[in-house]
């Protein structure tokens, strides 16, 4: 019958959605048992203590972005500096970027009279999710640039990628629910992204082409200045 039909297609959505955040989990879990290995030894080295940390940090953010699905509407606004958000979001990246040869530039020292109104863990949540796609972008070696840029009344933040990119005709797809086009990929990045910006009353703008890059731009009103 065809309720039987749908319970069977809404166990598939979270079987894949399930096995996604298990891969997403369970990369930092390796992690921080090797380096926890390696603490116990003559090559133990104080490094190995960030790199537990940052690590420890991504399978908090995963919680987070859980949760948030579960309360969307738990939100604590303040006025924030962008450029600290999009630092703190970058710091966990250090050894993934590390990893894969991948070069980030942000220059969070140019920003620092730029503020937004907001819920800093979610606009965390969000920086995380775009950075993390920009690397995953990156097959080999690679770039990603952050850049802040303002008007009378918008903050706006770029990066940059120069990944696989988007093609012409999935990029409508993009942050739908659920749309994934990685076999470990949950779908979910985007779709909570776009929550969270739309509740702050900002935008997503995506640019891409195939095989070039990707910028995804993060629209954001100007709040006052301190
Ligand atoms: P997931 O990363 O789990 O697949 P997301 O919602 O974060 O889910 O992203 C959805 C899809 O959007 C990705 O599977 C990918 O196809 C595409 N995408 C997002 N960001 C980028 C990017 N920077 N470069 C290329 N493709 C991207
Ligand atoms: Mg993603």
């Amino acid at each position: 019958t065809q309720q039987l039909i749908m319970q069977k297609e809404k166990l598939s959505v979270i079987g894949e959605l399930a096995s996604g955040i298990v891969h997403d989990i369970r990369n930092p879990i390796t992690s921080i048992k090797g380096f926890l290995q390696l603490l116990n030894t003559e090559f133990s080295n104080n490094r190995y203590f960030n790199i537990i940390h940052s690590e420890i940090t991504q399978i908090e953010h995963i919680a987070n972005e859980l949760l948030y699905l579960a309360k969307p509407k738990e939100t604590d606004f303040k006025v924030e500096l962008l450029a600290e958000i999009i630092e703190e979001s970058l710091a966990l990246f250090g050894t993934e970027a590390f990893k894969r040869k991948i070069n980030i530039y942000f220059k969070p020292e140019k920003y620092r009279a730029l503020f937004v109104r907001g819920d800093k863990v979610q606009l965390k949540q969000v920086f995380v999710n775009l950075i993390k796609n920009a690397i995953e972008a990156i097959d080999k070696k690679g770039t990603i640039y952050i850049k802040i840029d303002y008007d009378a009344t918008n903050i706006f933040a770029s990066i940059v990628d120069n990944g696989i990119g988007i093609p012409a005709d999935k990029i409508h797809k993009i942050g739908q629910s659920f749309f994934t086009d990685k076999t470990e990929g949950t779908g979910l990045g985007l779709m909570v992204t776009h929550h969270i910006i739309t509740n702050h009353n900002g935008k997503i703008i995506v640019d891409s082409k195939e095989g070039i890059g990707t910028t995804f731009t993060i629209q954001l009103p100007i709040a006052n200045i301190k």
